[in-house]
This record gives C-alpha cells, structure tokens and sequence, in this order.
C-alpha cells in the first residue's frame, strides 16, 4: 500500500484509536490537540504530535495542512471548534476531510460545509451491533446502498462438501458468492463447480434481508 500522509485533530479515545490503526498500518501520522498531555500520551501512535488550536488558520497552515492525503477532525463535544476546523481545513483546500458528529444537526452543518465523509461513532457502531446480532454467522460487511450489503459470511457445517451450483445460493436465498475466503487464500468469482470446505466465508453480495436468512442457518 503506498505510504499517505494522515493529519487528526482531536487525541481523545476516537481520535486516537484511529492515529493507532493507520500508524500501525504503515502510514504517516500527524496527531494534533490543544492539550499536551493528550498529544504525549499519543506519541507512541503517530509519526509527529503537535500542540495546536485548530480553529486557527496560521496553525493548520504552519503544518501545511493542505498537502495532507485525509484530514479527520475528531473533535468531542466541542461543535464549535468542530465546525470551523472542517470550514477551515476545506478553505485551505484538503482534499479529503473526515469528521466526527455528534448530533444529526452537527451531521448538516458538516455536510453543509462539504466535510467528504462525516461519522457518527455512537449510532453507527450501535447499527453494527443490531446487525451482528440479526446476522450471527457474518463477521464482516459493507454497505453499498440502504438495500444491498456485502458481507462476509460463514457457512454452516452441513453445506461443506456441497459445490455453489449444488447450493444454488442465488435461486434460494437471491444471494451471489463473489469470492471465497479460505485458510487466508481468495477465490475470486468462483466458478459454479467450486466445492465449499468447512470453515470457508463466503463473500456475498445481496439484499440485507436475503443475506440474514442465510446466516441464520443453524
Ligand atoms: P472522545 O470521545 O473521542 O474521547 P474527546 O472529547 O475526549 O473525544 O476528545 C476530543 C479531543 O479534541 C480532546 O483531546 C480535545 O483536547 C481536542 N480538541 C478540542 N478542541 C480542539 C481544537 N480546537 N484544536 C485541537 N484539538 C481540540
């Protein structure tokens, strides 16, 4: 993967746990907090910490935040500050800004403002939870519309052994295995003779509700 430059402002659990994941993945951190304790207990996850207000101007532009992949304001409870650091890093020209809201109002004026991709950590962590709990057999999944999902999916023990035109997952359940995850292997689009192992996921694509009657399967 090639190396990003990643800027995030606001060190708390949020903040924070994001800096953690993309610096661990290899790629280029810059942490930034009005407070310092806060920056130096995120030293050891980011490539550089600095102390700033990011409400102001001179500070985003005396780190050159405008040559930055992604920006993610992941500011708290502070709407304010919020709003105007994704008004701020927009005007600078950031090509891609991130941010945390709390409310759906906080949500509008973010969008409004043209933040690229605006996150609701308690309600959407809360859908997630509601969806694994709907689909116990799916581990993961990503949402392509409010109908269709793609999800990672295990299959039960008594369909191993089976080939995929034997399972005839499309006519009945309206489900189509676009790969299959095998002892950290992929099969890409496999073919109609393929047989399921024991342990495989099967990536699927699909109506949400289609996808859950499958992983209900005992
Ligand atoms: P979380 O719920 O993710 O833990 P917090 O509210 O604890 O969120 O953390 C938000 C962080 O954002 C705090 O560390 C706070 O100091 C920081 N912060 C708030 N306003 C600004 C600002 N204007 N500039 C930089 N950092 C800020």
């Amino acid at each position: 993967m090639a190396k990003k430059q990643y800027a995030v402002i606001g060190l708390g659990r949020f903040g924070t746990s994001i800096a953690r994941r993309l610096y661990e993945a290899g790629q280029e951190v810059l942490g930034i907090d009005l407070n310092e304790e806060r920056v130096e207990d995120a030293e050891k996850y980011i490539t550089h910490g600095i102390i700033a207000d990011s409400t102001e101007e001179k500070a985003l532009n005396s780190v050159g935040i405008s040559n930055f992949d992604c920006v993610i304001v992941a500011i708290g409870d502070d709407i304010q500050a919020s709003i105007l650091t994704a008004m701020l890093l927009k005007n600078l020209g950031v090509k891609k800004v991130i941010a945390k809201a709390i409310s759906k109002r906080h949500g509008q004026v973010l969008e409004a403002i043209g933040t690229n991709w605006i996150i609701y950590p308690e309600r959407d962590m809360g859908e997630r939870v509601a969806n694994q709990l709907l689909s116990p057999n799916m581990l993961n999944y990503i949402e392509l519309s409010k109908e269709y999902n793609i999800e990672e999916l295990m299959i039960p023990n008594k369909m191993a052994g089976k080939s995929l035109k034997e399972l005839d997952l499309r006519a009945k359940f309206n489900i189509s295995v676009i790969a299959i995850l095998r002892n950290g292997e992929i099969i890409i689009t496999p073919s109609p003779e393929e047989s399921i192992h024991r342990g495989d996921i099967l990536v699927s694509i699909g109506k949400r509700n289609d996808l859950a009657r499958f992983s209900n399967i005992e």
